[in-house]
């Protein structure tokens, strides 16, 4: 599922191929809601950013384009005339400029929307602090995972509210937890302070590691090893115990943990009895 990261990397990938071009040529295909991209045609495109998981492009005459993937949408580029690596049915979204072709292919949201309205607009204004941002405000993330209508949620549902922090998804919250040694049932309510603080730098040093940012020490690391995401019924890379895996959340996503590395503390939810992977 593409995380804060990807949408990051995305932006980067379509900002040179977009930003000061004209828009030659735009198409938009459902299923869902079809934005009026003709609106666009012919207009300069001045900015591509990602800002949590969504994906904007704005242009000269103030409309924006937002996107967000969920979970299997992508963003390609190609030259013109270059075959498609995917079939043009699962295309939402085609814009054309001099050099380039940008397609979306199977995003569930594409909308046009004004981009003084982004600021007021839902999915954007409930947005938590952006862990990848340069100026990524700690202390905001902190109060909103804090709040007291997210203390009897289970952590590893708590660290992918895009309200309370934007950018973690499935992956980074595996990792995030590994390294933090906590289990994923554990409630919000039960981490002290410290803990908290130390799992939000981890996430944010961890998403940011995988885009090439700099960390904590300005070092920018190397690409994170996976250590327990999509690993379950392997040996945990630390202590070599199986790792488990069980259902969770309100998404109802597979959590792979280690028993031993991420323990259960006296008085958490148990993870739900369910497949444990041989
Ligand atoms: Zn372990």
């Amino acid at each position: 599922m593409p995380e804060g990261d990807s949408l990051f990397r995305f932006a980067n990938k379509l900002r040179p191929v977009l930003e000061g071009e004209v828009i030659e040529a735009a198409r938009s295909h459902g299923p869902g809601p079809v934005p009026r991209v003709q609106l666009i045609v012919g207009k300069r495109c001045t900015g591509v950013r990602s800002q949590g998981k969504n994906l904007i492009i704005s242009f000269e005459n103030g409309l924006a384009l937002r996107g967000h993937l969920r979970m299997y949408g992508t963003w390609h580029v190609y030259a013109k005339g270059e075959p498609w690596r995917k079939p043009e049915r699962e295309a939402r979204l085609v814009l054309e400029v001099a050099e380039a072709v940008v397609v979306n292919f199977s995003a569930p949201v594409i909308e046009l929307i004004e981009e003084r309205a982004l600021a007021a607009h839902q999915p954007i204004a409930g947005l938590g602090p952006d862990l990848i941002d340069d100026d990524f405000d700690a202390a905001e993330a902190f109060a909103r995972l804090r709040a007291p209508s997210r203390a009897a949620l289970t952590i590893g549902d708590a660290i992918m509210d895009q309200r309370a922090i934007a950018g973690v998804g499935n992956i980074w919250k595996h990792e995030t937890l590994f390294h933090c040694g906590i289990n994923p049932w554990r409630t919000v309510g039960s981490l002290d302070d410290e803990t908290l603080r130390a799992l939000i730098a981890k996430a944010r040093e961890l998403l940011r590691a995988s885009v090439g940012k700099p960390g904590p020490d300005d070092v920018v690391p190397r690409r994170p090893t996976m250590w327990v995401y999509a690993r379950p019924g392997q040996p945990c890379r630390r202590c070599f115990t199986r790792l488990r895996m069980n259902r969770q959340g309100v998404d109802i996503r597979y959590t792979t943990w280690c028993p031993k590395c991420q323990p259960i503390v006296e008085g958490q939810p148990m993870p739900p009895e369910g497949p444990r992977r041989r």
